[in-house]
């Protein structure tokens, strides 16, 4: 028998929609403007997890003290504006002491479990703040914590889900809730089997979102944050950029792997398994309206957006050894997995191969893939040659390397840019390219001009 599943909606907000009382209380009337909203998703607010990632890291106390501070006067500037603050005051005056705790804990000996640790609590302070904002407009509204239903590995900084866990641990802790309840919880964070806090990556809410919304079958999931909807390329690179309507699940998950920061790289994965749309709207603008993301959409176009990662790396390898290609191939991509870095993007030739090297993603560490013992390892066999402060932009689309005059399209106009590298006709959905990054935000407005304008 099929299962009938009641159709909830999900609704994440982002930093900027979370940022202080107004924009809370502005997040709390769309969560009340529509009864099929059952669970709410919070980040951090704007900020607070960049200063719990740098106390992660072990600072002075003098610093210490200074960021501790800016984040309290986040905190009390956002209770100062509730009419009955009292529980919620205490709650999080001890969840700062615990932060002032651990970061003296981390610099005396930081970790990746003790980052993940700190770094949960912005998002457990804005969903308790929250909830009392919804509460204080008379709604039904409970707390939760998300660490009983995101269940992951020991990742940490960027942890992984256990999906059929997280299936089970919504249909036990969380679907009963939501008859009865709105329910708050947070994004970004899970926990292990240890019941160590974990977190999914930077910028991991709207993927929380998505996990939850494939777990209880939700009818959609909002994603509101400051723009309204995905647009042809970034807004804040190129004002002319256009919003996208409808756009399928392949195309914005194209975007967000290759860099649009609107969603994390990993949303649209869950909403794809269980065919769920997404939604993508303006917390502060909500008659903008926004974008659907769903399984198809009429008409693909040939070029659909512009997508752009910074802080890339060119990694160039040479052969040393008078070895056979395929040889000398699975040497590399050995060392690669025994390393596991995502290779993504390369480009061979007999003796040598070359790969563009995004950052991890990961909440602590610096982020960076080449270590000191992958470049010995690599070493052994080639010549290394390393490239940095590069971007890479990709030209989403259809068909790409089905159509003519792509090339032409995307290079007509760059010989004013040192194009350092060219990946094309792996994928039918994309061609991407690297170049310096201080030449990245012109060559996307040129890009952008000849494509979309
Ligand atoms: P939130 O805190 O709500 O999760 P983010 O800052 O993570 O918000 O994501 C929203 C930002 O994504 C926008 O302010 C915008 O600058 C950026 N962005 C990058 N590419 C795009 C795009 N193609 N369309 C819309 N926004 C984009
Ligand atoms: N607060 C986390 C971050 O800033 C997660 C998120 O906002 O999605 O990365
Ligand atoms: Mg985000």
């Amino acid at each position: 028998m099929t299962r009938v599943y009641p159709q909830f909606v999900i609704a994440k907000f982002g930093g900027t929609s979370v940022a202080d009382f107004d924009s809370m209380n502005r997040s709390a009337g769309i969560v009340l403007a529509d009864d099929h909203v059952r669970l709410v998703v919070l980040s951090a607010s704007a900020g607070v997890t960049n200063l719990l990632v740098e106390l992660s890291k072990g600072l002075e106390s003098h610093d210490r003290m200074d960021k501790i501070d800016t984040l309290r006067a986040i905190q009390h500037n956002i209770i100062s504006r509730l009419k009955s603050p009292s529980i919620v005051a205490r709650q999080i005056d001890q969840l700062l002491e615990n932060i002032a705790h651990l970061a003296e804990t981390a610099s005396a000996t930081p970790s990746t479990a003790l980052s993940d640790e700190l770094v949960s609590h912005g998002e457990l302070m804005s969903s308790l703040l929250f909830t009392e904002v919804l509460r204080e407009r008379e709604a039904r509204a409970e707390w939760f914590d998300a660490r009983k239903v995101i269940r992951t590995n020991s990742l940490y900084g960027c942890a992984e889900p256990h999906l059929s866990l997280v299936e089970t641990q919504v249909e036990t802790h969380l679907r009963p809730r939501l008859e009865q309840t709105i329910v708050i919880t947070q994004g970004f964070i899970g926990s292990d089997e240890n019941e160590q806090t974990t977190t999914l990556g930077r910028g991991g809410s709207d993927y929380t979102a998505s996990l939850l919304g494939e777990a209880l079958h939700a009818a959609r999931v909002d994603i509101w944050t400051d723009v309204a909807g995905i647009y042809t390329t970034d807004p804040r690179i190129v004002a002319q950029a256009r919003r996208i309507d409808h756009i399928s699940f392949s195309e914005a998950s194209n975007m967000a792997t290759f860099g649009a920061k609107v969603l994390h790289p990993a949303t649209l994965l869950p909403a794809m398994r269980k065919n769920i749309p997404v939604f993508v709207g303006s917390s502060k603008n909500t008659a903008a309206g926004g974008t659907l993301v769903r399984r198809e959409t009429e008409n693909p176009p040939q070029y659909r957006a512009i997508a752009v990662r910074r802080k890339q790396t060119l990694l160039r390898l040479h052969s040393l050894h008078q070895r056979p290609a395929y040889a000398f191939f699975a040497d590399i991509f050995t060392i690669m997995a025994e390393h596991q870095v995502d290779v993504d993007l390369v480009t061979t030739t007999e003796r040598g191969i070359a790969m563009a090297l995004n950052g991890t993603g990961c909440t602590s560490g610096d982020g960076d893939t080449l270590t000191t013992a992958l470049l010995t390892a690599l070493s052994a066999h080639c010549q290394v040659e390393i490239e940095t402060g590069l971007a890479l932009i990709t030209v989403i689309g259809n068909q790409l390397p089905r159509s003519p005059g792509v090339c032409r399209d995307a290079f007509m106009e760059s010989e004013e840019y040192c194009v350092r590298m060219i990946f094309h006709g792996a994928s039918n959905d994309n061609l991407c390219f690297l170049l310096p990054e201080n030449t990245a935000d012109d060559a996307i407005v040129t890009l952008h001009r000849r494509l979309f304008e």
